[in-house]
């Protein structure tokens, strides 16, 4: 799979691409993420990537221009095209899951008050936000985006933490972990854990996560 990660800071992106399993696996092949920065298409000077906004008010707006040229530097193949936006489809399971489906995803990450509006009808580039919150800019987005699908690529996450049984997967929300010590601050393990008895700690698990679920989160249970 490739990812292409348009920016105008692509320092925030760098650090996350080199470390724990997403770093793995880049390194192994397993995926190829290629940053760039929006700036490299700015034709002035300063190197300016916004504007000020048709009809007034606070706030920048990134200007077209860049974006389209940077874009458009990896015709004919642009994969997916993802604008990270509070204001896009919510990032989900079936999401992250679909998108790790494309052999080619490219997210734009947007900054100041967003990208001009064109760019959604006419790169085209569907949008996506990654929860009811704004953040500063689309370079974390576009990170949880990149963790989440890289995860489900084949080879990236071992057997043993295979990713069928994380939250979500069948539903519910995965069931609580327990390490040694077997006893902590006067806290034991549940006992049916060390029993040695599968049966019992798969059913354990099950009914486990699903009291969970039901305490944290009812609404995946309706
Ligand atoms: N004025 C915009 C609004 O109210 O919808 C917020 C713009 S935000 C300050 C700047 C950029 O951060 C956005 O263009 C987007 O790329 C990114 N961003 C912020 N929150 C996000 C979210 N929840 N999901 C995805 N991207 C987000």
């Amino acid at each position: 799979m490739r990812v292409d990660i348009f920016t105008i800071f692509p320092g925030i992106i760098a650090g996350p691409l080199r470390e724990s399993l997403l770093g793995k696996a880049i390194a192994d092949g397993l995926i190829d993420v290629r940053v760039h920065d929006i700036r490299d298409w700015s034709t002035d000077k300063r190197r300016s990537v916004d504007d000020e906004a048709f009809g007034g008010g606070p706030g920048m707006v990134m200007k077209p221009e860049p974006l389209f040229a940077a874009v458009e530097s990896l015709d004919p193949e642009r994969g997916r095209v993802i604008l990270l936006s509070p204001a896009g489809r919510r990032l989900d399971r079936d999401l992250v899951h679909e998108l790790a489906a494309e052999p080619h995803l490219t997210l734009i990450c947007g900054r100041y008050e967003g990208v001009d509006e064109r760019a959604v009808a006419q790169l085209p580039a569907e949008e996506l936000s990654i929860g009811d919150y704004v953040l500063s800019g689309g370079e974390l987005p576009a990170l949880v985006v990149l963790e989440a699908v890289t995860r489900l690529i084949p080879g990236v996450i071992g057997k043993e933490e295979s990713h069928e049984q994380d939250s979500f997967e069948d539903g519910i929300l995965d069931h609580p972990h327990y390490t040694r010590p077997r006893e902590f601050r006067g806290m034991e393990v549940p006992e049916v854990l060390v029993s040695g008895d599968h049966a019992r700690i798969e059913r354990w698990r099950r009914e486990a996560a699903e009291a969970k679920t039901r305490r944290n989160r009812p609404d995946l249970l309706a």
